[in-house]
């Protein structure tokens, strides 16, 4: 089944201990869709500027995801500058410039408002928001957010949580949106905002999965080399998103999957700065990987 996701198209500089790039392609919505094209249909739904390449519009049309809902406006495209520190789990933002985002009102392509999973990565939950009210009748919502909108935007993110199903989020801004330390407060906090399942993302930690009676934990893949943790989240949502859009519907064991399928798209793509892993990367690569997982978790009965 085809999933919609709204979120930023990027032009992120990035420095981390391993390297230094300026002005490659980023964003939630970029690295999401990426990721979610190797298991479904997508339907991108973001603006650019003049200055946005044709190539990476390219590239992103090669990977089948459908950009009838990009739409190209006067103006400068999104910018995100961040550095990581040897502790790669949390990036320091250095300069945010929304440029086209700041007046971005989407129409949804008539095609896009049937789509059963919708997906509303990292962006203003206004806009988050205004895109899920233009779809007909959403089987599965599924939501990111990280500080700047906690501390900038929390009325209209709570606003946003109140329609969304899954809310997927990183430990700090979890901890951080519940106003708890305790990860076990923070999910029964935010279960109570909207949302009936909480992704906790843990970087080299892994990932929780709340819901009101249980929780699932996955371990992150011990990566020899981690370039670049830009996009993790984003790839996570997107693999995460993309097997339950691809099994049509939602339920125990696939959503545990959906988790792994999640993990293995992030542990893939912080192997390269930007999206360059994802670029030639194949199926068989997917599996090994997620086969790997299983064999990383599993143990006898007693
Ligand atoms: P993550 O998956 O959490 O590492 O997200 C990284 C991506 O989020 C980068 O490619 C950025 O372009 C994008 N990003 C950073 N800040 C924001 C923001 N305030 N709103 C939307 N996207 C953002």
């Amino acid at each position: 089944m085809s999933l919609l996701v709204v979120g930023s198209v990027a032009f992120d500089s990035v420095k981390t201990p391993f390297g230094e790039v300026d002005e490659v392609l980023g964003g939630s919505a970029t690295y999401f869709s990426t990721a979610a094209s190797y298991f479904t249909d997508v339907n991108l739904v973001a603006v650019i500027g003049e200055d946005f390449p044709e190539a990476h519009v390219q590239f992103l049309s090669e990977r089948g995801i459908d950009l009838e809902g990009l739409s190209r406006q006067a103006g400068r495209t999104f910018r995100w500058r961040g550095e990581y520190s040897y502790q790669l789990n949390e990036a320091k933002t250095l300069d945010t410039q929304l440029n086209v985002f700041e007046s971005f009102h989407p129409t949804l392509p008539e095609a896009y408002r049937d789509v059963p999973f919708v997906f509303l990565a990292n962006i203003d939950p206004d806009l988050q928001l205004d895109v899920l009210n233009q779809v007909k009748s959403p089987k599965l919502v599924a939501c990111d957010t990280m500080n700047f909108w906690i501390e900038g935007k929390r009325d209209a993110l709570l606003k946003t949580l109140k329609a969304v199903d899954i809310l997927i989020i990183n430990d700090g801004e979890a901890r951080e949106l519940a106003d708890e330390v305790n990860l076990v407060k923070v999910a029964k906090k935010i279960l109570s905002y909207g949302p009936s399942t909480l992704v906790v993302k843990q970087g080299e930690y892994g990932a929780l999965m709340f819901t009101a009676h249980s929780v699932f934990s996955a371990p992150a893949y011990p990566l020899e080399e981690v370039f670049d943790p830009t996009g993790a989240g984003d790839s996570f949502a997107g693999g995460f998103m993309g097997y339950l859009a691809k099994c049509g519907e939602v339920n125990d064991s696939n959503i545990r999957q959906a988790v792994i399928y999640g993990s293995t798209m992030a542990s893939i793509n912080v192997e390269a700065f930007s999206l360059d892993r994802m670029r030639a990367l194949k199926q068989e690569e997917i599996a090994s990987r997620y086969q790997a997982f299983k064999a990383l978790t599993f143990f006898e009965e007693y």
